[in-house]
């Protein structure tokens, strides 16, 4: 289903302004992706991506070979070439985890400045409700009088690590508009993708994606919790997780147990609607509990690594895994950063390893010996911990790692491998809920 090509700007070149252009530019659009960032810019023009998800890289290619897709730093220009205007920059936590709404009422003042015409205005950052209100009121103080433009929502709910599949294959599209030239407007757009599209206000738009992510982890905490009282019964999580998953009101999905969850999304969006909950007048005790049974799973897990090991002081922990989670090399609000900070400051040598979040965590970890491998990781260690559940730490060879190991103790953040089986082979295996 062909839809009439559009030119679009999306101002923000990251994890979602990346993903979003170069697949708008494969759906035949003329896409410009905008950054402030000049050396992102740069590398993009070179053809390379910076930042790793898998897809993208050809993706990008494709577009630029196609002149469908380019990149600049010229917000001015993207604008008045556009009709369509993403606006898809960070929405980062303040100190009190309310959302940070500079970068989208900066993009507002420039977009406003520069119109010169039509242009529908797309939130597609994460935005606590009534932002979209704020974005029309900076645009109309900032424009130049009877400017002619509409304001839209329209949530992304890709996920980091399959995000080029994601955009292109959603559960849903959710657009929330003022005007049915809006509607129209991006019904056409993503008419090519044939998904289900839910068209509401702009505000229920915003709301629905803060209530999404903090449902997400709500369901992980759940599970972690239930992770607690599993060891403690010697209950097994997992078939737990299986159960409750079996009845279709509840789903499979998100019920893993684990070390927490982390990554750009979900602890700043679910600190976010706290935030504005309060704001509004509603102290959302549940969502509270959410974020404390995920801070208390860094400890237990620590708490695991003191079992097994006893001292931490003076000992060397290897760590497998350092991305939030698999398939990206993003460590933003990584839980393996505050694990590994805290045996640090119980005296722990830490060496890591990690297939794609290396570079980036070199900027976040001190004094960490950085190895080329996870063999590297184990050799002369008293321990290996995973913290992230790549596909390749599932195939290592097992009794290599236990020849290279001092003890041949692992303690499991993810639950990749099978507890008997690496009794089995001979290794003090601990894992999250099961025993
Ligand atoms: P990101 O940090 O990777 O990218 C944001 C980009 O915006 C950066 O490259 C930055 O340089 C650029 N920028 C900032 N100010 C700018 C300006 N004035 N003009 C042009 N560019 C500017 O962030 P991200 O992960 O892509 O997230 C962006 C938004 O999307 C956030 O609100 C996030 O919550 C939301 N989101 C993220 C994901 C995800 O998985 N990462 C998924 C869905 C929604």
């Amino acid at each position: 289903m062909k839809s009439k090509a559009k030119k679009i700007a999306v101002v923000g070149s990251g994890y979602v302004g990346l993903v979003s252009g170069a697949c708008f530019a494969s759906l035949g659009n003329e896409v410009i992706c905008v950054d402030i960032d000049e050396k992102k810019i740069a590398l993009l023009k070179k053809g390379k991506s910076p930042i790793y998800e898998p897809g993208l890289e050809e993706l990008l290619r494709k577009g630029v070979k196609q002149g469908k897709l380019s990149f600049s730093t010229d917000i001015k220009s993207a604008v008045q070439k556009s009709e369509i205007i993403f606006i898809a920059v960070g929405t980062p936590p303040k100190p009190n985890g309310e959302a940070d709404l500079s970068y989208i009422e900066n993009v507002a003042c420039q977009v406003a400045v520069e119109m010169n015409g039509y242009k529908l205005i797309v939130e597609k950052s994460t935005v606590p409700v009534q932002t979209g209100h704020w974005i029309k009121e900076t645009v109309e103080r900032h424009a130049k009088k009877g400017a002619h433009f509409d304001v839209a929502s329209n949530p992304e709910f890709l996920r980091e690590g399959s995000a080029v599949k994601d955009f292109m294959n959603p559960d849903r599209i959710i657009l929330g508009v003022e005007s049915e030239k809006a509607e129209s407007m991006l019904k056409d757009l993503y008419k090519p993708l044939k998904a289900t599209i839910l068209v509401t206000d702009i505000k229920s738009a915003e709301i629905i994606k803060h209530a999404s992510n903090s449902f997400l982890a709500a369901k992980i905490s759940f599970i972690n919790a239930l992770s607690v009282v599993c060891d403690a019964v010697k209950a097994d999580v997992e078939q737990v997780a299986l159960g409750m998953g079996l009845d279709r009101r509840i789903g499979k999905g998100f019920l893993n147990a684990g070390i927490g969850f982390g990554g750009f999304c979900f602890p700043k969006d679910l600190a976010a609607f706290i935030r504005i909950s309060e704001k509004v007048g509603y102290d959302f005790k549940l969502l509270k509990a959410v974020e404390e049974i995920n801070e208390n799973q860094k400890k237990y897990f620590l708490k695991k690594i003191e079992q097994a090991i006893w001292n931490i002081q003076g000992k060397t922990i290897g760590v497998l895994g350092l991305s939030f989670k698999p398939n990206t090399d993003d460590m933003r609000f990584a839980p393996s950063v505050d694990i590994i900070e805290a045996l640090q400051a119980q005296g722990a040598t830490v060496k890591v390893f990690d297939p794609h979040a290396m570079g980036r965590a070199k900027s976040l970890l001190k004094n960490v010996q950085f190895c080329k491998d996870s063999y590297g990781v184990c050799q002369g260690s008293d321990c290996m911990i995973v913290l992230t559940e790549w596909e390749e730490f599932k195939q290592l060879d097992l009794k290599k790692i236990k020849k290279l190991l001092k003890q041949p103790v692992i303690v499991d953040g993810r639950n990749i491998y099978d507890p008997a089986t690496m009794r089995a082979a001979g290794f003090r295996y601990t894992s999250i809920g099961r025993s």
